[in-house]
């Protein structure tokens, strides 16, 4: 006991402790916090659908009809109608045979992993990737060799090094939004080396899913080689507005992860309420709804670029609507999210394990809801509490 108070004490010393925040209200573009109404900069609810009342009336709706919880695991008794439904919509949204959904988008990755690859095979691994994917590889044990951030030309090397002892599958595995730099994997040169190398790719699209491309496939749409993508990793929690995720592919390797992938095998299935939620979300983003609302948030992230640009901050070559600020030691970047609290703006400053050590930063997200001249306060209120804290 005394050992973890003691870990406990230094993390606080180290302005390393993290504490809970608690949110009163309903999510949406202000939330909430110890009775008062902050303006929230810091959601993966891009699209605003957290809240939205299509995606309550479908899970109330399947919650009449179904009930709340499923009394199981999917390969026992907990798979409903409401999971195959999504799950045939997430296969047709990425253009492939079969989809499965999994608990969350950690549980994906780190089931998805282990069934798929282990001991003899090689994984290429982004440097920047998500925890849940360097767990997963972990869980694995193929052998992971992590390559420089984005680094097209470092990857070449490394696979070439690599190509005379080749044995067992490779995988070239990456976010396809960064998810604390707002920066996109270079997927057309991961699908060249993928061809060359005869490997895999598999791309973790949390927070492309919804926001990317022109009808919201994702960073693949975007560049136009969606279809070269063999294993699609997607969540139903950030611009879906809901909860859990999926994981799109082949039939055979869908079939493969339903035998094999642990974290799909032992958990209790998704509430079919919540199936249901992503499946209207879903209907939503693909829709006239949706497209308004892609630009409405592309359209918060540019004046808020522009506002952070305009005064000479580094944006880390953020293409999306996460938009990070460099603050580096964890001390003054919570000092900085203190005093946007005091403003009455909510952006969680960033630190350790999250991003590397002395990377600390702010990092901003916008979302379809917010207005322009809260867009803009934002903005400038997060310049201006820089440029004191300099
Ligand atoms: C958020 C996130 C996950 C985890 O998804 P959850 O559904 O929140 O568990 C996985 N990968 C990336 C890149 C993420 O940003």
């Amino acid at each position: 006991m005394q050992e973890w108070h003691r870990q406990l004490e230094e993390l606080a010393q180290q302005g390393m402790k993290r504490t809970l925040r608690t949110i009163e209200s309903a999510q949406g573009p202000w939330v909430q916090v110890a009775g008062r109404d902050l303006l929230l900069l810091c959601s993966n609810n891009y699209l605003g659908l957290a809240s939205h009342p299509a995606l309550v009336e479908a899970a109330g709706a399947a919650m009449e009809r179904y009930g709340f919880g499923t009394g199981g695991s999917r390969l026992i008794s907990g798979s409903m109608r409401a999971h195959r439904r999504l799950e045939e919509a997430l296969a047709a949204f990425k253009g492939v045979d079969a989809a499965l959904l999994f608990n969350s988008g950690y549980a994906a990755n780190t089931g998805l992993l282990p069934a798929l690859f282990g001991p003899g095979d090689l994984i290429f691994s982004d440097a920047l990737n998500h925890a849940s994917l360097v767990d997963g590889c972990r869980l694995s044990r193929a052998r992971t060799i992590v390559y420089p951030h984005a680094d097209v030309a470092a990857l070449e090397a490394l696979m070439a090094a690599q190509a005379p002892q080749r044995q067992g599958r490779w995988l070239i595995l990456t976010d396809g939004v960064f998810s604390m730099d707002g920066d996109l994997a270079p997927l057309p040169d991961l699908v060249r080396l993928k061809h060359q190398y005869d490997a895999l790719l598999m791309v973790d699209d949390a927070h492309g899913t919804g926001v990317l491309g022109a009808t919201g496939r994702g960073t693949g749409e975007h560049f136009g080689c969606l279809d070269a993508i063999d294993l699609h990793m997607g969540t139903l929690s950030k611009a879906m507005g809901g909860f859990g995720a999926f994981v799109a592919a082949g039939q055979p390797l869908i079939d493969l992860l339903v035998n094999r992938g642990r974290s799909f095998i032992f958990s209790t299935s998704l509430p079919p309420a919540v199936a249901a939620a992503g499946l209207a979300a879903l209907e939503l983003l693909q829709g006239e709804e949706g497209e308004r609302r892609r630009q409405e948030l592309w359209r918060n992230r540019e004046a808020f670029a522009a506002i952070l640009h305009a005064a000479g901050l580094d944006l880390l070559g953020s293409v999306t609507p996460i938009i990070p600020v460099l603050t580096g030691e964890p001390g003054p970047t919570m000092a900085l999210t203190d005093r946007l609290l005091d403003k009455g703006i909510f952006v969680q400053g960033i630190r350790p394990p999250t991003v590397p050590t002395g990377r600390c930063r702010l990092r901003a997200t916008l979302m379809a809801d917010h207005r322009e001249p809260e867009v803009k306060y934002a903005a400038e209120q997060m310049v201006a509490a820089l440029a004191e804290a300099q």
